[in-house]
């Protein structure tokens, strides 16, 4: 969900792509997403085009034809990664797991290792599967061999720590519409000052035009040139949403996650659903339980949206109609959307016969007290 705050400043005048107000809009974006990302970096912005446009913009930075391009693939958005690398003519070499499970640490290190890639990338917060990645191993083998380390940050901002600079991420790209509750349109990203010498010299053109980070330095940078023409409503909309959780602080703001992530587990479990990534690996922003034996899972989330005009998801790719996908994050990571959803599933399930062991909803209401 989108809070109306947001909503209302992207009713506000639209100025030029040029306008000294614009660019004071961009600063302060660029400043509020730092201490968010967990960095330091001078290069932090935002990129015209949805979370997928971060990615995209990374891969063509970091990727040359020929170069080794090593990926973690767990899931729907890392295998979309390895994809792009590809396109771009990497040499592209993956370390598979299973979707739902997460890497062996000393597995990751090895890989890394005999590999010896000039770029690694990996997704933060999976988001088609509800596990986290730790960034620990694989930033500390890239660092032995000299790789630079692309993070997918695409669920992770703003609902988990992030910690960029501490652990050793070189770039890591966002999205407006899910932990931060804007709509979809721009995708914060961030860049070492290591990584932006590496990018202003290296040997081969970017073949992307638009995502070329040299060439998007001189608009967002001080000589502020004509790049393209930002989609400006947006900007305001990303401003809001940063100064939201700015006011609410992130600390606070983590915590509400992790407060509401476990009331919903604890009233999914107490329903009976297991959920399908170890408790350790979990994210706190979307919660994969398993469809029970049984149940039609698309016929369980029509009945939430027909009823209630609530939306969840099912599985992605092998999770396909063995997960339920539910995102508690942004604006929605609340109490009261943590009960209704549970209270609402568990309807859902019993219209198909499922007896859930014990309320969900009463489960929940017991972490919160
Ligand atoms: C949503 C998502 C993306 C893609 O973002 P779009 O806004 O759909 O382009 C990439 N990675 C992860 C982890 C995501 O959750």
């Amino acid at each position: 969900m989108v809070d109306p705050r947001v909503y209302e400043v992207m009713s506000k005048p639209i100025v030029s792509h040029l306008d000294p107000f614009l660019f004071e809009v961009m600063a302060e974006i660029s400043a509020w997403l730092k201490p968010v990302f967990g960095t330091a970096n001078e290069f932090t912005l935002a990129v015209s085009g949805t979370g997928t446009a971060g990615m995209e913009a990374a891969v063509s930075n970091f990727v040359e034809p020929g170069s080794k391009f090593a990926v973690f693939t767990n899931g729907y958005f890392c295998d979309r990664i390895a994809e792009m690398g590809r396109r771009h003519g990497a040499n592209t070499v993956e370390l598979k797991a299973e979707w739902g499970n997460v890497y062996d640490p000393d597995q990751a290190r090895d890989f890394i290792k005999r590999e010896k890639p000039n770029v690694v990338a990996f997704v933060h917060a999976e988001t088609s599967t509800g596990a986290f990645n730790d960034p620990g191993p694989i930033c500390e083998a890239a660092r032995e061999v000299g790789a630079f380390v692309i993070a997918d940050c695409v669920t992770s901002l703003g609902t988990m720590p992030i910690n960029l600079d501490a652990v050793g991420i070189d770039c890591a790209y966002s999205g407006t519409q899910k932990g931060l509750g804007a709509p979809p349109g721009l995708s914060p990203i961030t860049v070492s000052p290591k990584a932006m010498e590496w990018i202003k010299n290296r040997k081969s053109v970017n073949p992307s035009w638009y995502f070329d980070f040299n060439l998007l330095s001189g608009y967002f940078g001080t000589t502020r040139r004509y790049h393209h023409t930002a989609p400006i409503t947006m900007f305001y909309a990303l401003r809001e949403a940063l100064a939201l959780l700015h006011d609410e602080g992130l600390e606070p703001r983590l915590e509400r996650h992790r407060r509401n992530q476990r009331a919903f587990v604890a009233g999914a479990e107490a329903m009976g659903l297991k959920m399908r990534v170890a408790a350790p690996h979990r994210l706190m922003a979307l919660n994969t339980p398993e469809v029970p034996e049984g149940i039609d899972d698309l016929k369980a989330r029509k009945h939430m949206l027909n009823n209630y005009n609530i939306e969840i998801s099912g599985g992605l790719g092998s999770l396909l109609g063995k997960v339920f996908r539910i995102g508690v994050m942004g604006v929605s990571s609340t109490k009261e959307n943590v009960l209704l959803v549970l209270e609402t599933l568990e309807e859902a399930l019993r219209e198909q016969g499922y007896k859930a062991p014990a309320s969900g909803k009463a489960a929940a209401e017991k972490t919160y007290a």
